[in-house]
């Protein structure tokens, strides 16, 4: 008899799942569409002794203490600071676009002088989001905002999302601030470093507990079902007396009967390549050039000695149901609401808990759902 059940292993399942049978020993069932745990996060060991993230980059960073902490109890850590350039008009830049990026791309006397405009208006270490430095009313921050945008934004922004800045939420692009400082890292949290073996290293050791159980290659659908007029959920063949907490996308659990929420998918084409090292920082963003977003290096992410090279470049799509996999939510006031419909209607089951970058359609990063997994947790004890 189970007293939880629990969809998906990412970090929201796996988290509450380790939670639940070390601190309430009590007994958790996961069931997991996959072949594998970790959902997104998942990584492996390759023929050269590489480890690939198999879903795409994922490089830990968190202002949290809370979360490292918590995380440490599973794997020790390789510091690592993210490094990320763009390729614009042939030559590589620092991103976030920050004062040396300025140096990069302009001639040194108008480099100098935007740097006084942007020393004069912001403080030395802020950030500013590129819609917000585009209402600037001084012409030549403006003309600095327009070549952001153009040159940084626009088109990487088309092709990951098939829209324009603007018509995301400013969340999205605020992730990536023009930064007013000289350091050149992708992120300035306080804890930032990569698990020593990996990722799927940290799932395997959260989950290896005697009260969880793991189901994989199940999809939910083929043990669940809805009673939507008594808001009921029942599992077939499985004893279960209690909570569920479902993690994966809301609208397949309600059978998208108020329509499809849009995600963004991705093709990933891994490639190896015979040499030492392909290229000079971990991720490389192409926001003008070619089909493909970025590409990542996994030797510069986790350090190995090979004579060969594995590379990833990222193609963005439209998810299509049964399909693909669902990596974004498409962060609009127009899905947020229909988003909204899906979660008045969980609401009204009281035994079901919606948790998860899928299941509340939000742009969490890792650390974001570890801590929002932890806090839950402590307020669903209470
Ligand atoms: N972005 C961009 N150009 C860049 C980097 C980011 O336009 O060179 C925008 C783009 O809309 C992207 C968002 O900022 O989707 C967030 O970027 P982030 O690197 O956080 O994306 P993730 O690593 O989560 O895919």
């Amino acid at each position: 008899m189970f007293n939880y059940i629990i969809i998906g292993s990412g970090f929201a399942g796996s988290v509450i799942a380790e939670r639940i049978a070390n601190v309430l020993n009590q007994n958790v069932l996961i069931i997991e569409k996959r072949n594998h745990i970790g959902g997104n996060c998942y990584d492996y060991k390759d023929e050269n002794n590489i480890i690939i993230h198999k879903y795409g980059p994922h490089l830990f960073h968190t202002d949290y203490k809370e979360v490292f902490n918590y995380l440490s109890n599973f794997t020790d850590w390789q510091l690592f600071q993210h490094k990320v350039l763009a390729f614009i008009d042939g030559k590589k830049v620092p991103i976030p676009f920050n004062l040396s990026s300025l140096y990069e791309v302009f001639p040194k006397t108008l480099a100098e002088k935007l740097e006084i405009k942007l020393l004069g208006r912001y403080n030395y270490n802020s950030k500013v989001p590129i819609l917000d430095l585009l209402k600037e009313e001084d012409q030549d921050l403006r003309f600095l905002a327009n070549y952001i945008y153009e040159k940084v934004f626009k088109n990487y922004t088309a092709k990951q999302w098939e829209l324009k800045p603007e018509e995301l939420d400013p969340q999205v692009t605020a992730r990536v601030p023009i930064c007013i400082s000289r350091d050149n890292r992708y992120f300035t949290d306080k804890y930032q470093a990569v698990p020593k073996e990996g990722y799927t290293k940290i799932f395997e050791r959260m989950l290896n507990h005697p009260n969880i159980k793991i189901m994989l290659n199940t999809d939910f659908k083929e043990v669940l079902s809805i009673d939507f007029e008594t808001k009921k959920i029942y599992f077939i063949g499985i004893e279960f007396k209690g909570k569920l907490i479902f993690t994966g996308m809301i609208d397949e659990l309600f059978n998208f009967r108020y329509g499809y929420l849009p995600y963004r998918s991705l093709d990933l084409k891994f490639e190896t390549v015979d040499k030492e090292y392909y290229q000079e920082a971990p991720v490389v963003n192409y926001p003008n050039d070619y089909d493909f977003t970025r590409i990542t290096e996994f030797k510069h992410i986790h350090p190995t000695k090979s004579e060969k090279t594995i590379i990833l470049k990222e193609y963005p799509k439209a998810y299509q149901p049964n399909r693909d996999i669902p990596y974004y939510p498409v962060f609009t006031k127009e899905n947020q609401e229909l988003y909204n419909r899906y979660k008045e209607e969980a609401e009204k089951f009281n035994k079901l808990i919606i948790i998860g970058r899928l299941a509340e359609y939000r742009y969490y990063d890792m650390d974001d759902i570890i801590k929002r997994a932890l806090d839950f947790f402590d307020y669903m004890i209470k």
